[in-house]
């Protein structure tokens, strides 16, 4: 008798250390997700920055939605070369979703577009939305295919 209490007090002590570890590892998992609004708003701030100053230096240029999304999507390269940005900008983002525990092949990458509002235009990102108008977490997780849990579960 006493030995079976024993062994179940072992049992019981043994569940709820891995029940603990492993909310400790949920709480961990979701923070890095929380941590890659932050980073990609950031970085999109830094474009922003960068995006204006090409303008100012090239006035002969029209400053359209469309032509700063093209400028963004396609001549990114110009922009690094002038030394408005660095090449690594999404490289924080990057770094907190390869923590997670998704496969190499399913990383998301964050598509940033700049979109018309009231007050001229937004840069947005396909995952993260844009810092006016975030995306809810719960979507940002389904989009990321990570489930409550902060496990990969591609079925999302
Ligand atoms: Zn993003």
């Amino acid at each position: 008798m006493r030995r079976l209490l024993g062994a179940i007090f072992s049992l019981i002590v043994l569940v709820s250390a891995v029940v603990g570890v492993s909310s400790m590892l949920k709480e961990t998992r979701l923070n890095r997700v929380k941590a890659t609004y932050k980073s990609c708003f950031a970085s999109m701030r830094v474009l922003l920055g960068a995006v204006e100053m090409h303008f100012i230096d090239h006035q002969e240029e029209e400053k359209s939605i469309e032509a700063m999304n093209n400028l963004i999507n396609k001549r990114m390269n110009e922009l690094i070369q002038a030394k408005y940005i660095r090449e690594s900008l999404q490289d924080q983002v990057q770094g907190h979703f390869h923590e997670l525990p998704i496969p190499q092949n399913d990383l998301p990458v964050c598509h940033v577009s700049i979109v018309a509002d009231p007050i001229g235009y937004t840069f947005e990102c396909s995952l993260h939305g844009s810092s006016g108008a975030p995306r809810p977490f719960d979507d940002l997780l389904k989009l990321v295919k990570l489930n409550a849990d902060g496990n990969y579960d591609p079925s999302k």
